[in-house]
């Protein structure tokens, strides 16, 4: 259950202002389990600090132009609003990048992805495809830590691609190609030497869908048909095509669906077919490679 908060605070410190704000949060709605993270985020926002700055300066007093905008936001995330979108942007790898309801907002699991492709041994000017960018979060991370790749990012909405294109110049990486394309619909003839994907792959029906923040995110970005693997088996087909004889192909899933992941690759023929788990130990990232001289 969602709800505005209940009580309200007189004490303008920002102890108590950040207490209020991490129980408010907490008492709307038990799927918020990282309200006082929240709290902080929203609070540091207001303030224009550092979450460091909260803890050293407890006592000092909001502004009441503060306190108005922290209450705002507050009661928003309360209803459910993902702090992300309440503030404009999140924070992946080292970058800032701005959100929008138009794609997923970049999650820490991703950057298992990004570390993953990072591990690989691959050419020193390695080109990457990023499929279904949105924010440019993986496209971005690769792209800041290899200036001599060639790192583009498509997606099929235009919407992302404009956010994509924007965060690249807010991290200045105006290097990195963004393209509007249906998965492959727009890359012609190309070959890459690593694909990467963090494709929707949540079951239509999800139960997880109708709670939290994704909610308010595009659905189009989270499901793919009933088991939620058809874009994954759409992409391991096709991705062939546009591979580097032994290129990389890391897609992110779902924590129950790697075995289902390593068997679509198996049946494609790759090789080295490896899964990664998270940092809650659930398999997360599953990659595999183009077998050289395959037919
Ligand atoms: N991992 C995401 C989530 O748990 C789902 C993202 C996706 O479908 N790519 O919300």
């Amino acid at each position: 259950m969602t709800k505005a908060p209940s009580f309200a605070c007189e004490d303008n410190s920002i102890a108590a202002q950040l207490n209020w704000a991490a129980k408010s949060i907490q008492s709307a709605d038990s799927s918020h389990t990282s309200f006082l993270l929240d709290a902080k985020i929203l609070l540091s926002h207001c303030l224009n600090c550092t979450t460091t700055y909260l803890h050293t300066w407890p006592e000092k007093a909001l502004l009441d132009s503060q306190l108005i905008q922290f209450r705002d936001l507050v009661e928003q995330r309360c209803i459910g609003h993902p702090v992300a979108h309440l503030i404009g942007y999140r924070d992946f790898w080292t970058l800032r990048l701005q959100v929008s309801n138009a794609t997923l907002i970049p999650r820490p699991e991703t950057e298992l992805l990004v570390e993953a492709a990072l591990d690989l041994d691959l050419p020193s000017q390695t080109s990457v495809l990023d499929l279904g960018t949105g924010t440019g979060a993986i496209a971005l991370a690769l792209a800041s830590e290899k200036s001599n790749w060639q790192v583009m990012g498509v997606d099929k909405s235009p919407d992302a691609i404009l956010l994509a294109t924007n965060n690249a110049i807010l991290n200045q990486l105006n290097w990195v190609q963004f393209r509007q394309s249906d998965w492959f619909a727009n890359i012609a003839q190309q070959q890459f030497d690593l694909i990467v994907t963090n494709p929707p792959y949540v079951e239509q029906h999800s139960p997880y869908l109708t709670q939290g923040d994704v909610r308010f995110e595009p659905s189009s970005a989270l499901t793919s048909g009933m088991d939620g693997l058809d874009d994954i088996r759409f992409i391991i087909v096709q991705a062939r095509d546009y591979l580097t004889d032994s290129g990389w192909l890391l897609i992110e899933h779902g924590f129950e669906q790697g075995s289902e992941i390593r068997f679509l690759f198996e049946s494609n023929a790759y090789v080295d077919i490896q899964t990664k788990a998270d940092f809650n130990g659930l398999e997360r990232v599953t990659m595999a490679k183009k077998a050289e001289n395959d037919l």
